[in-house]
């Protein structure tokens, strides 16, 4: 199915496992930019290393360098539509998306925004676990991962990610209310803007999204 989507919300609130169900379920390509800087981080590349630090202290990196991520990932895979997670995350990033999707002649189909409360993101932030190799994401709780943290898709190795600590958490959480936030204004005037309350358990979230996702959520 080709669908062109945005998936916004707070730092926890659901966007990496609700995108990867997507992608499963109805075949759209998924990014995310934090996800590809992670790696580049683990990788030592010269974007990884320029921006490490910003990730490490919460902040969000510079909005050229994500737009340009994403133009990137956009001429390669463009073309099958897409899942965005995390993306975009400020005004700017959003008038640049839409003025590259205006340039292919393109429009999103919805921009889906997980609201979750404040004590939601703490309890999934404190207790995520994720791989280093290639991303899957459980939590801390499942007795499964307690006594063995090994990843059961790749082997890698599963472990709390650096930008998790509490204290980095609340930088990621002002970030997200002073420049994410607006957006919900943005989408809304273009009446594509779809709010899921995420604070509920991910099959019944994902039950929400794939009504979006086929068109059964009037405008
Ligand atoms: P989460 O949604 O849990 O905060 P992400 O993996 O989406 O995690 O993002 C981790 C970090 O990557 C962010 O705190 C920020 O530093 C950086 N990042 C990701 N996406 C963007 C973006 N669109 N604009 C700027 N920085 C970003």
């Amino acid at each position: 199915m080709k669908r062109r989507l945005v998936l916004l919300g707070a730092p926890g609130s659901g966007k990496g496992t609700q995108a990867e169900m997507i992608t499963r379920q109805f075949g759209i390509p998924v990014t995310s930019p934090g996800a590809i800087l992670r790696r580049e981080k683990d990788l030592e590349t010269p974007l990884g290393l320029e921006t490490a630090e910003i990730l490490q202290r919460g902040d969000l990196v510079p909005d050229k360098i994500i737009v340009k991520l994403i133009e990137d990932w956009l001429r390669l895979h463009g073309g099958y539509g897409f899942v965005f997670d995390g993306f975009p995350r400020t005004l700017p990033q959003a008038e640049s998306l839409a003025s590259i999707l205006s340039g292919l002649h393109a429009s999103l189909d919805a921009a889906i925004w997980l609201e979750v409360s404040e004590e939601t993101v703490r309890a999934r932030i404190s207790g995520r676990l994720q791989c280093r190799t290639c991303g899957f994401t459980t939590s801390m709780d499942s007795a499964k991962f307690a006594d063995r943290p090994i990843c059961p898709y790749c082997e890698g190795r599963l472990e709390r990610r650096s930008d998790d600590d509490m204290s980095v958490l609340q930088t990621r959480l002002r970030e997200y209310n002073t420049k994410t936030q607006p957006l919900a204004d943005f989408y809304g005037k273009m009446s594509i803007l779809r709010r899921i309350d995420g604070n509920r358990d991910r099959e019944t979230v994902f039950g929400d999204i794939s009504r979006v996702i086929e068109n059964k959520v009037p405008a």
